[in-house]
């Protein structure tokens, strides 16, 4: 099977010749940038640069898929947010927002009709379409969007968001509207350009930040509506513990939900049914980052046992993660 018969046959429910593994989230490292030689912060930025980094899932780590962009600014740079360069102490990383946020509760945001000509948009679609020209048709490419909640959260701030949604969750509809529309335009965009998948990360959306109940009234049905535009298939990743919301996180019209270790895929499939697709593998902080290859193994092993079936890791893959450690993740699904 090829790596796209691989995936799609898993997503249609039917046998593959193996289990596929690639990443919901960015799986881009140090290393794999040593080896195509293509490096941050040019890779958020040049489509380029950020087609050579994207594809190194699959020539360097031989994952079943490859994923565009490695961070989660895209829709609110164009919205207007002011970013932050990812420098750390370690190197390049990943860009954040900048603040103070630009907007405040009581203000009115507006999705402007130039939205995908703005901030980098244009340079990501390119890289799409770059990475379906150097593939082929064989290998699927993911395309990432940021969830309502999360984008409400970057033009809000995620402070003030998590305050609004206890004290006056009305206020924040609004941005959950644009947060809707951004995402789903990018969406389409990324499909039009030659994206397979869709992988939506609503890390704000977390139990871990918000309640179940403010999952169930201010997030599940805002990412229902990105989701009803997009007509490919769709993976849902949210941060943390979801059990409290993994079985809402079932009926948003995800075809994927990536979890983290630290969310139970056997309460997921009891709460979700058959028809949902788990992703996930091991914790990219406490174990794919610092374990040895071993560990991670293990860890991949009891994933899987535990219902998961397209291998992954659990979120973003840091990127000072050591090669040895994400390409033990193909040993385990090649059985070897
Ligand atoms: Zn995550």
């Amino acid at each position: 099977m090829t790596p796209k018969e691989r995936v799609m046959s898993v997503i249609n429910h039917q046998k593959p010749d193996r289990m596929p593994c690639f990443g919901a989230n960015s799986t881009v490292s140090y290393d794999q940038m040593d080896k195509v030689k293509a490096y941050w912060p040019e890779g958020h930025e040049k489509a380029d640069v950020m087609a050579k980094q994207a594809m190194a899932a699959h020539t360097v780590l031989g994952f079943d898929a490859v994923r565009v962009p490695f961070c989660q600014t895209f829709e609110a740079e164009a919205l207007g947010c002011v970013l932050k360069p990812g420098k750390t102490p370690s190197g390049e990383s990943i860009p954040g927002i900048e603040h103070p946020p630009i907007y405040k509760l009581d203000d009115t945001p507006e999705f402007p009709d130039d939205f995908l000509s703005r901030g980098r948009i244009p340079a990501l679609l390119e890289a799409v379409r770059i990475l379906r020209k150097e593939l082929g048709d064989d290998i699927p490419i993911v395309g990432g969007i940021i969830g309502p909640f999360t984008i409400a959260g970057s033009l809000l701030g995620t402070v003030q968001i998590l305050k609004a949604s206890i004290k006056k969750p009305d206020k924040i509809v609004p941005f959950l509207e644009v947060g809707v529309k951004a995402g789903a335009a990018l969406g389409k965009a990324l499909v039009d350009a030659g994206a397979d998948i869709i992988s939506c990360e609503d890390m704000t959306a977390s139990p871990e930040m918000i309640s179940p109940n403010t999952y169930r009234d201010y997030a599940m049905d805002y990412q229902i509506r990105q989701f009803d535009a997009i007509s490919v298939p769709k993976i849902l990743h949210i941060c943390g513990n979801v059990d409290p919301v993994v079985g809402l996180m079932g009926k948003t019209g995800a075809d994927i939900l990536s979890l983290e270790p630290k969310a139970s895929a056997k309460l997921a499939r009891e709460k979700c049914g058959p028809d949902i697709l788990l992703m996930g593998g091991v914790d990219t902080a406490t174990t794919l980052f610092m374990q040895s290859p071993e560990t991670i193994k293990e860890g991949c092993i009891e994933s899987i046992e535990n219902g998961i079936q397209i291998l992954a890791p659990g979120c973003a893959v840091a990127p000072g993660t050591p090669l040895e450690n994400l390409l033990a993740m193909m040993e385990v699904v090649k059985g070897e």
